[in-house]
């Protein structure tokens, strides 16, 4: 490190890479985005869209963007699900359709059941009136209002979310899409034969236009256009609000790594539900929206090529970027609507002026699932992350904000850290047998830990260590046994169980969400101790905001724990750390969490010998803040300085257990690992 000025600038413009530890970012953001500015930014985009139609009194061209709001909501629900949560679905046009036979058959002329006093109430409510019939007893009109049919359609195909969501959301990535693609297929086809409820390939007829205070929209595009642009802004407000929540992060962490986020504590089937049902919800007042705007509804509105299309969309505005899936659904849908014809009249008169017949017949239009499959191709080829991709790039430390003095972890609060009673174990495993198949991974294994003990497992490669913490964390199914924590049984608890129950792991190869910023990555780790629900992040109030902030702060304190090694890399994104970075914000991520036992595996695999002594003090740290610890570790010296007992695994079997010093001298521990005798020496077990 330079200290003199001149000495300085070079060394802050060319970093080392193995002081930094960070990739050199592929580029920064042109424009620096401030928050105001982007709001700014935004009130003129949404000026600009609300003059449009006052400015370019075009029924036409107005209609066609309404059009295009309707597939920007619907690409901003396809993106909660595809982008935030990683679920791929195939078939999302079917929440289209749920929705849009909501309304559209609540208030036709599709369904007319006899009159009687059954009705009366929803008469009064407004939802039905009495028909006269000429000639025949009275029916019911249905009458629902386009208002409450937006909210309604939108539950209803939530519903219907987690319907279609229950069953398959425990399969992943392609069974899942493929089953999608099934539910995709199959609600067209129930609505093409469901007649007497649909009408049929016909398509509903006599729907109603919506009306406010008595004046009807009709077939005026423009009111139309207002109600999408308002729809559209409340539906970006949302998705924000829960991209930046618990919630989004819990999403973005399944995305990222699904074992990593249930060993963090999400509850996966809860968390992937309630993004299904979201953007199911999103699908289906848009359904609305489109059979109000159109008055009919017809089968082929909803097939797999509208799915495709919206899959498109999100693909080409940029997974998971919020602003980016609305540009790419605007942008491919005005093609469709304005350019490709007009491109398809200028070849063609092309066509005409060098005598081509071939040009004369070229009809962009139809051809417009080609122009789908080409954007996707070139998307995946040179631009995977979509036009406005979702992630910021941050730019590499200057030397100066690399050294910034950082307090160290000592103000440091660790209640909750569990020891909260020593008549039991911290950790009790007694008996714990695990096989896959014909192999044995664990025999019988006992292992006690006392409440703000550090043990360590240590044993050749593939002799269980790894096996006996997914065994633990519920990773993997144990035979046979039991496992206490504090006294309370958590053998057969699901990993994000476990988590609550108080047990937190780090992986042997690194399972971080590599795409989420270290600030992030360890409020996942908090996810199971803090409470904001959906609902809670879309409205924000006092208790959330103040609940975000305390665990912000709580990451904060955690990651100081590391010195001045994450501190400024909070708003980096994982996969731009250094090695020896990732492994400490895993420990992070799992320290946030206030476990009563932390479980890691191999902490130090891959780290030099330098920073392997950095992180065994800091491990010792925790101990003496009373954190009890069971630590898998090859490193000999690690182990000895920090372990007040140790267990030797072999082929899955315990051969020895004691104290750090005893189990160095053991004949078969040392024949296990070197496949030699105590005799021959033990200087390289020593190392
Ligand atoms: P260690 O961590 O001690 O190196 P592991 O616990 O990873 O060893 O593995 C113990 C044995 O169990 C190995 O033989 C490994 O191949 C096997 N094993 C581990 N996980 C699985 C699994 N999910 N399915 C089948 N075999 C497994
Ligand atoms: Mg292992």
């Amino acid at each position: 490190m330079a200290s003199d000025a001149t000495g300085e600038a070079t060394a802050a413009e060319v970093p080392p890479a193995d002081v930094i530890g960070i990739a050199a970012p592929r580029r920064r953001f042109a424009v620096a985005l401030t928050p105001a500015r982007r709001r700014i930014l935004l009130a003129l985009v949404l000026l600009a869209a609300a003059l449009f139609p006052i400015v370019h009194d075009n029924d036409a061209d107005i209609d066609a963007v309404a059009n295009a709001l309707s597939y920007a909501i619907l690409a901003l629900g396809l993106n909660i699900v595809v982008g935030f949560a990683g679920l791929l679905d195939l078939g999302y046009a079917a929440f289209f359709a749920i929705g849009a036979y909501t309304y559209g058959v609540l208030s036709s002329f599709q369904l007319e059941p006899l009159w009687s006093s059954f009705w009366e109430p929803f008469a009064w409510l407004g939802l039905v009136a009495r028909m006269a019939q000429s000639g025949g007893p009275d029916v019911v009109h249905f009458t629902l209002s386009f208002w409450l049919a937006l909210p309604l359609s939108a539950a209803v195909a939530a519903g219907f979310g987690v319907l279609f969501g229950a069953p398959t959301l425990r399969l992943k990535g392609d069974y899942l899409a493929i089953v999608t693609l099934g539910f995709g297929e199959i609600v067209p086809i129930i609505v093409r034969n469901w007649s007497s409820l649909t009408n049929g390939a016909m398509g509903l007829n006599g729907v109603a236009a919506p009306r406010i205070f008595g004046y009807s929209f009709g077939i005026n595009a423009e009111p139309f256009y207002y109600v999408g642009l308002a729809m559209i802004a409340f539906l970006i407000f949302v998705s924000f609000r829960l991209r930046d929540s618990r919630v989004g992060r819990a999403w973005m962490a399944i995305r990222e790594d699904e074992i990593a986020a249930g060993a963090m504590g999400v509850d996966l089937v809860r968390f992937k539900l309630l993004a299904f049902a979201i953007g199911a919800g999103f699908a289906g007042m848009t359904g609305t929206f489109f059979v109000a705007k159109l008055q009919t509804a017809t089968p082929e509105m909803f097939g797999f090529p509208v799915s495709v299309m919206i899959l498109v969309m999100v693909v080409l505005g940029g997974m998971g970027s919020v602003l980016g899936v609305v540009v790419g659904a605007i942008f491919l849908q005005l093609l469709q609507s304005w350019f490709l014809e007009d491109l398809s009249g200028w070849i063609h008169s092309f066509g005409r002026l060098v005598g081509s017949d071939a040009l004369q017949r070229v009809d962009l239009v139809q051809a417009i699932e080609l122009i789908f499959g080409i954007i996707l191709v070139v998307m995946m080829l040179f631009r995977r992350e979509g036009l406005i991709p979702a992630n910021r790039r941050t730019a590499a430390l200057t030397l100066q904000e690399q050294h910034a003095e950082v307090r160290r972890g000592a103000a440091i609060d660790l209640r909750g850290f569990g020891q909260e009673r020593t008549d039991v174990p911290a950790l009790e495993v007694r008996g714990v047998t695990v096989r896959f198949g014909g192999l044995t991974a664990l025999q019988a294994i006992d292992l006690s830990v006392p409440a703000g003990g550090v043990v360590a497992v240590i044993g050749p490669n593939g002799s269980g260590k790894s096996t006996l913490f997914n065994a633990i964390t519920g990773l993997v199914h144990a035979d046979s046994g039991s496992i206490r924590l504090y006294g309370e049984e958590i053998l057969g608890l699901p990993p994000h169980k476990v988590l609550v129950r108080g047990a937190a792991r780090t992986f042997q190869n690194i399972r971080l969400f590599p795409e989420l910023t270290v600030l992030e990555n360890v409020l996942v780790g908090q996810h199971a101790r803090l409470q904001t629900g959906a609902l809670g992040a879309v409205l924000t109030l006092p208790r959330t905001r103040a609940e975000e902030h305390a665990a912000r702060e709580w990451a904060m304190q955690i990651v100081s724990i590391f010195g001045n090694r994450l501190t400024p890399r909070l708003n980096q994104r994982v996969n731009a750390l250094s090695y020896a970075n990732r492994r400490r914000v895993e420990i992070a991520r799992a320290l946030a969490s206030r476990p009563k036992v932390l479980l890691l595996d191999e902490p130090t695999a891959g780290m030099n010998p330098a920073e392997t002594i950095e992180l065994a003090s800091q491990i010792k740290q925790l101990h003496t803040l009373g954190l009890t610890i069971v630590l898998i570790e090859h490193k000999l010296d690690v182990v000895t300085q920090l372990a007040e007992t140790v267990i030797v695994l072999d082929h899955g079997e315990k051969l020895a257990e004691g104290r750090p010093e005893e189990v160095r001298q053991n004949e078969q521990v040392l024949t296990a690992y070197l496949g030699r005798s105590a005799g021959a020496g033990s200087a390289g077990l020593v190392e």
